[in-house]
């Protein structure tokens, strides 16, 4: 049956035929292909096509589809039972292996899901603080939590309206929007607010507003910020986790955080989500603290043994190597490219995550500045691309991932690809 057959039976018993909106195809328009299997870089979908694939889940993939390692770690873990409700031992080593890699993470807790990470690491920032304010910076997201989701683009200082029905303009009336990357407006920030201010979360390379990198000295400003006003500073790498460094983004930058988000990666694909930091902070946490925070699938056998293997594999002498230069070779072609064609475009990179705009530049650092790229060309491109089998987010607002299994002759490829698409944009442009 085609994807196409498959999405009309879908939007018949799931809203929008889809179980989370972005893999709908609102923003670019067309039906959504429906996967049948991923093997390596690649995906194949129920129309018999096979594309390059630079979501790869939308972030945990990063050794590629189908991994043999981690396929054989989650069989050898089903053979033994899907759940017990009951603690197990890989959590505990999933546990040692992540706090050991990322020492601001000195006691961990796991859940299912990024959302349900934010959640509870807020619950515990006013929990431990006892205050309630929280800030926030337009244009992150950090899951579909109540008092997170709030309309993006207002002013400085305001606090914000939901941007969902359904959320009590209650919930977010403790929520502080501001611009990513601006100082400044933190700084204004706390001075009114900052007795009231229980924690900054942020993510610390934008990956939800395409790909945003911190500019320097805006992480250490919002470190030096909370800890002038006992405040908590909470990073969100449920995108950069092992993905932007091997100690995820706090490594890369060397900043340290009091709470730390992870999701996506640390389950290898399966749904793993997990909040860490100071030991003086966790232990407020239920059971040894007053804090309640639980979850009967936590820590799942399946999950911590995928995670496990992917991790393990992730901390292989020279991993990131090649998987960086791998996004290198496709940011500098892409543009080169552009150039050729007489596109206007913009890339970031950080890692082996990327971004890129149908925008000359000469700086993207925000959200507003994200919103001037052309959207109609990213649509071409898009749409282009998927025709040729390359595989992109459905949205110019996304970052894009590479894996382990994207080598250079399919680095290569994927600009032939897109040599073809941009000629044919440059010709309707003409
Ligand atoms: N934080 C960030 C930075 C994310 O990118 C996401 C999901 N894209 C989340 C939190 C929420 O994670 P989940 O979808 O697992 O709830």
């Amino acid at each position: 049956m085609s994807s196409a057959a498959w999405m009309e039976r879908a939007t018949k018993v799931i809203p929008g035929g889809v179980n989370s909106p972005v893999r709908a195809y609102g923003a670019v328009g067309g039906v959504a292909p429906f996967i049948r299997k991923g093997e390596g870089a690649y995906l194949f979908d129920e129309d018999h096509h096979r594309y390059i694939d630079y979501v790869g889940s939308w972030g945990p993939m990063i050794l590629g589809h189908n991994h043999p390692d981690v396929r054989e770690a989650v069989m050898r873990a089903a053979q033994e039972g899907l759940s017990f409700g009951a603690p197990t031992e890989r959590e505990v080593l999933l546990a040692e292996f992540i706090t050991k890699l990322m020492p601001n993470i000195e006691m961990i807790r796991f859940v299912s899901s990024g959302t349900e990470a934010a959640m509870s690491a807020l619950r515990l920032a006013r929990g431990f603080t006892g205050r309630n304010k929280i800030v926030k910076f337009e244009g992150c997201y950090h899951g579909h939590v109540d008092a997170l989701l709030v309309s993006a683009g207002s002013g400085l200082l305001t606090f914000n309206a939901p941007s969902s029905p359904g959320i009590p303009s209650a919930v977010t009336a403790e929520t502080l929007v501001l611009p990513y990357n601006n100082l400044e407006a933190v700084k204004e920030a706390f001075a009114q607010y900052g007795e009231d201010i229980a924690c900054i979360i942020v993510e610390p390379v934008a990956g939800n507003m395409n790909c945003v990198p911190p500019v320097p000295g805006f992480l250490e400003g919002l470190r030096a910020v909370c800890d002038a006003h006992q405040s908590l500073l909470i990073f969100d790498e449920v995108m950069t986790g092992f993905r932007v460094h091997p100690h995820s983004a706090q490594g890369l930058y060397d900043i340290k955080p009091d709470l730390t988000l992870l999701a996506k990666i640390i389950g290898g694909g399966m749904p793993v989500g997990a909040f860490g930091g100071k030991k003086e902070i966790m232990m407020h946490l239920s059971p040894a603290g007053k804090v309640y925070q639980a979850g009967t699938l936590s820590g799942n056998p399946l999950g911590m043994a995928a995670g496990l293997a992917t991790l393990t594999l992730t901390q292989t002498p020279h991993f990131y190597d090649s998987i960086f230069k791998a996004t290198t070779m496709l940011m500098d072609g892409l543009t080169e490219l552009a150039a050729a064609h007489g596109l206007p475009f913009f890339t970031h990179s950080v890692g082996a995550m990327f971004g890129f705009y149908f925008y000359e530049g000469p700086q993207i650092t925000n959200l507003s500045e994200v919103k001037l790229a052309d959207e109609t060309l990213f649509k071409q491109f898009f749409h282009g691309l998927l025709e040729e089998g390359v595989y992109l987010a459905p949205s110019a607002f996304e970052a894009g991932f590479v894996s382990k299994a994207h080598d250079t002759e399919i680095i290569a490829t994927t600009l032939e690809a897109a040599e073809r698409v941009m000629k044919k944009m440059n010709g309707k442009a003409a």
